[in-house]
């Protein structure tokens, strides 16, 4: 960042990603003060990688035109330290304010085309080479996946979960999830936000966070109100819906409108979608059956994200990323990587789904573990129910497009505490090599 800063004139942001508290040396998270040493001339902000927190300098407080006596707005908060200072760490929707503070670099329309292509083209190549044969993909682009894909450079398949003026546009023509082919087809929406994050410690529980004062419970980001209306008009025009929720009381929220939803216009197999659906408890579990909603809780965190499993304490892990207690409700589950905030590698996640143990050697939730095969079919199968592609993917199946890939060994014989070690041999998408180690 100090880099940056020599490149960067007065007045514009200065911009960090992918910061992780829980991963650097002194496990603490920023604080404006950490920020006022890259620049006071400069707005300047770290953003968390779980993507729901930000570290603000004084520059940008101050352009943003909050202090110390600001109220917290519905949905975020402006946090402070001991003495009520604003501490530079803002949290969910309070960061809106930024929005239209400071300058930002702007690009020319064929830019901007260049580098969206030139991203996909990217990420396309890596998802292969962890084995990625399908995403669920967040928005995005569209026209710059579909040129990218026109010039050879797509080699996974995507289900483009829409929202913003793509949504509205689908409303108003009558364009439903399913449209378009297997290459490039409209899946759910994108998430729709309901609470905060697993990792940065906001989503919304039912209890308080342990050792946090005054007492906090996370942050809810949409009212029931807002939620219901959001939901029934995307599942009235024949597409599925598909909400971001967390913690127990967003996800609460969320089986809610899908209920009421289903109740004033029934729809067969829906199979709405819970992005995350992180924390649950028997009664939410009865109902995401009963409704046939599709959780895709966090499948790398299980071992990514041990170092802050103990934020939330060993009650609520054996209630969190709750695979074992999905699978045996006759919930098909499927994996969420939720990347950016979480590591895509599959092979990563399912070591996780299957130990419950952690790069640091905790493990957390040990009720919780699947076998070796349920986690394949998470990864596969489940994955492709999601998106309502069960017939053309998610097994090696005569009929089915042919898109797999080859392991050096079988993560069935290899020690469980090795299964992301595996080497990728070969990545085959419909048929066609898309990457060889
Ligand atoms: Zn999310």
């Amino acid at each position: 960042m100090r880099k940056l800063y020599g490149e960067t004139q007065p007045g514009f942001w200065i911009d960090g990603y992918f910061f992780d508290d829980t991963k650097v040396k002194d496990n603490r998270q920023l604080n404006v003060h950490d920020l006022d040493q890259i620049s006071k001339a400069h707005p300047v902000v770290v953003h968390h990688r779980g993507g729901h927190t930000s570290y603000y300098n004084s520059k940008a407080l101050e352009m943003a035109n909050i202090n110390r006596n600001t109220p917290n707005p519905p949905g975020g908060t402006y946090d402070r330290d001991a003495d009520g200072e604003l501490n530079g760490r803002i949290t969910d929707r309070a960061r809106a304010v930024f929005n239209n503070v400071g300058k930002r670099p702007t690009f020319t329309e064929d830019q901007t085309e260049q580098r969206n292509r030139d991203g996909l083209a990217y990420i396309s190549k890596q998802f292969v080479r962890y084995g990625l044969t399908s995403v669920h993909h967040e928005g995005g682009d569209l026209s710059a996946l579909q040129h990218v894909r026109r010039r050879g450079d797509l080699r996974h398949r995507v289900s483009y979960e829409v929202s913003g003026k793509i949504l509205d546009a689908m409303i108003a023509n009558g364009i439903m999830t399913g449209f378009a082919d297997e290459w490039i087809r409209f899946g759910a929406t994108s998430e729709h936000t309901a609470d905060g994050s697993f990792s940065e410690r906001t989503m919304a529980i039912s209890r308080p966070y342990l050792e946090i004062t005054p007492p906090y419970q996370g942050n809810v980001t949409e009212t029931q109100d807002d939620l219901n209306a959001w939901v029934e008009r995307v599942h009235r025009a024949g597409i599925q819906v598909n909400s971001h929720a967390n913690g127990d009381v967003a996800i609460d929220m969320v089986l809610t409108a899908y209920e009421r939803a289903q109740r004033v216009y029934p729809q067969p197999d829906a199979r709405p979608k819970i992005t995350h659906c992180t924390l649950i408890n028997d009664n939410l579990l009865r109902r995401i059956k009963a409704l046939g909603a599709v959780p895709a809780a966090f499948t790398t965190y299980a071992y990514y994200n041990s170092d802050k499993f103990h934020f939330y304490g060993e009650d609520f892990m054996k209630r969190s990323m709750a695979y074992r207690s999905f699978l045996d409700a006759g919930i098909p589950a499927a994996a969420g990587s939720d990347f950016s905030p979480g590591p895509f590698a599959p092979l990563m996640g399912i070591q996780g789904m299957v130990t419950r143990t952690g790069w640091n050697g905790q493990t957390w939730g040990a009720n919780q573990r699947i076998s070796v095969d349920e986690a394949l079919r998470v990864n596969t199968l489940n994955g492709a129910y999601a998106s309502h592609e069960e017939a053309i993917k998610g097994s090696i199946t005569p009929g089915k497009l042919a898109d797999f890939v080859v392991l050096a060994e079988d993560p069935h014989t290899v020690d469980k505490a090795k299964v992301k070690e595996i080497e990728i041999v070969r990545t085959v998408t419909g048929g066609t090599t898309v990457y060889q180690a």
